[in-house]
């Protein structure tokens, strides 16, 4: 049986969105653009999903704008609005974004710089939070777009939205927040709540897999007046913002998913926060045992700190091999970000953070999520002993 502490790269479907989902792939199964009756029906589906997951968000049901997950949702508010915004408000072809965003946020930007555009990069604590100060003197009245997300993925660290959102209100410019790792967990309308159309949270993208829906499914809600050029051109689905026959029983999945972890948000944060600790502490004193040094990285345990979220470094100690010696001991954990799991570079969250390249290279995180149990805790803490014994280098 193997113990899953790998819920920020994606979190195994519920019950409950399994069960939501099946008649929209057997019974439901038309095209909700066509005008027939079956068409019509799964129009309703996907209409009540969307009004659904507004409700989850706090936003309008025309607001949300279906998407293949967070990779295309963070594209889309990239590539769609920074662009659109200079068109539309006469902004420098300037966009602001941190050193710890996901490469759905990174690449796109250097698609734009690639394009002529200023990118500024700003950096972040030891913790992973990002320089307020910093990006106060960057972002200006001319800037077009500033995107910053809710909750690293590979650290856990929750970024200080309140403070990003106000001053990019101040200026009048556009935020654009990543929100896949945090939708679920932390409650998206309290961000949604920090904009306006002047300025401050304009977009938010969010990813169905990462809280128990479908894979290749999410969604970028877009606040009402936002400038948003079209990146996948077509039919002209999604109120002509994101082309391409909209996939109903992933979006049913999607509202599934949101509402359920909302209804159970405060009792499971409480949960995975109690589960989380129990690691923390554990993996620390094997550690101090077994005489080898384990920090823990991102933010310390609290509000400011994903509650199913543990990461490490392990210093004079290979990463790799600690995540082998796990697997074979039937418990899954990863080195981080498993989008960059086939890359050899050290990653680029914790350099941000200040680490070197050789202690960036011995992280080992373990995530928690719906799924996650006492069990899951103890068979981590078992298997780690040996784990650290066979990876001194
Ligand atoms: N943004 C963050 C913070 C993520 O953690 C991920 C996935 O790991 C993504 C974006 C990409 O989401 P998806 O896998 O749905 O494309």
């Amino acid at each position: 049986m193997t113990h899953y502490l790998d819920h920020a790269a994606t979190s195994p479907p519920t019950r409950e969105v399994l069960e939501a989902v099946w008649p929209y792939l057997v019974q439901v199964t038309a095209n909700p653009a066509s005008v027939h009756t079956p068409g019509q029906q799964a129009k309703e589906g996907l209409e009540r999903a969307r009004a659904t997951a507004a409700s989850a968000l706090g936003c309008r049901p025309g607001e949300v704008v279906l998407t293949s997950g967070g990779t295309e949702s963070d594209g889309l508010a990239v590539l769609g609005i920074a662009p659109a915004v200079v068109a539309a408000r006469g902004r420098e072809r300037h966009l602001v974004t941190t050193a710890v965003e996901h490469s759905a946020v990174l690449e796109p930007a250097r698609e734009l710089e690639r394009r002529g555009w200023r990118v500024d990069v700003v950096g972040v604590d030891g913790e992973g939070r990002v320089d307020l100060p910093a990006l106060s003197e960057l972002v200006t009245e001319r800037t077009a777009l500033v995107s910053v997300m809710h909750a690293n993925n590979e650290v856990g660290t929750v970024q200080p939205l309140a403070g990003v959102s106000q001053l990019c209100a101040e200026r009048g410019v556009a935020l654009h927040v990543d929100a896949v790792q945090s939708a679920g967990v932390l409650d998206l309308r309290d961000l949604w709540s920090l904009g306006a159309p002047a300025g401050g949270v304009a977009a938010v993208s969010v990813s169905a897999h990462k809280l128990g829906g479908l894979r290749g499914s999410g969604l970028l809600a877009v606040r009402s007046g936002t400038p948003l050029e079209p990146v996948a051109l077509g039919g002209g689905q999604e109120r002509g913002r994101r082309s391409g026959t909209v996939d109903v029983a992933s979006a049913v999945g999607l509202a599934t998913a949101l509402s359920a972890a909302a209804a159970r948000r405060e009792h499971e944060v409480a949960r995975l926060a109690g589960l989380r600790d129990r690691l923390v502490a554990g993996v620390l004193e094997v550690g101090s045992q077994a005489g080898v040094t384990v920090r823990l990285t991102g933010a310390a345990p609290g509000p400011e700190r994903l509650p199913g979220h543990a990461s490490f470094v392990l210093p004079g100690l290979s990463g790799e091999v600690v995540l082998a010696e796990l697997d074979l001991a039937g418990v899954a954990c990863s080195s981080g970000s498993a989008c960059s799991a086939d890359s050899d570079d050290a990653s680029h969250v914790l350099l941000a953070m200040g680490l070197s390249d050789d202690a960036a290279r011995t992280s080992v995180r373990a995530t928690l999520g719906w799924s996650s149990t006492d069990a899951d805790v103890d068979a981590l803490l078992d298997a780690l002993p040996t784990a650290l014994t066979r990876s001194r280098l």
